[in-house]
């Protein structure tokens, strides 16, 4: 029994599936840092990690940028939309999958955020889940 899920750009340009044995193997995290908040334009970015297996498109290919910091995007050229991230370490291992992207993202509840110390004054801390001041892999 493996776990299906659909994502897609907004101009349907990218469609992609995620197929996992368990959905025990993604993990939605939240991160503050400034880099996630200058590309997701948001005061948080909100990703799924999912193992790059586990990862295809099924229709049209992503532009990719790397930023200084060696995080990589892949985005839709027509409409603009981030799909998913990786760093250097991560490249050949996991695809950090924009939440907001999935059709049906509800099934992957955050487990963590990342990079607390920037995290906006007026937001919150997500209950029950794990806080770390800094790092994500
Ligand atoms: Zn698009
Ligand atoms: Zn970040």
């Amino acid at each position: 029994m493996t776990f299906n899920l659909q994502g897609r750009c907004t101009c349907h340009a990218l469609v992609y599936r995620i197929t996992l044995d368990s959905p025990d193997d993604a993990r939605t995290t939240l991160c503050h840092c400034h880099s996630c908040r200058r590309a997701f334009g948001t005061n948080y970015g909100l990703t799924t990690k999912i193992p790059i297996a586990g990862f295809q498109y099924e229709k049209g290919q992503p532009k990719t940028y790397t930023q200084d910091n060696g995080v990589t995007r892949e985005f839709c050229d027509v409409c603009g939309v981030f799909i998913c991230e990786y760093g250097e370490q991560a490249k050949d291992k996991f695809r950090y999958v924009m939440w907001g992207t999935l059709d049906e993202p509800d099934g992957l509840p955050p487990k963590g955020e990342f990079f607390c110390r920037e995290r906006a004054g007026w937001m919150p801390e997500i209950p029950d889940v794990f806080h770390k001041q800094e790092i994500k892999e």
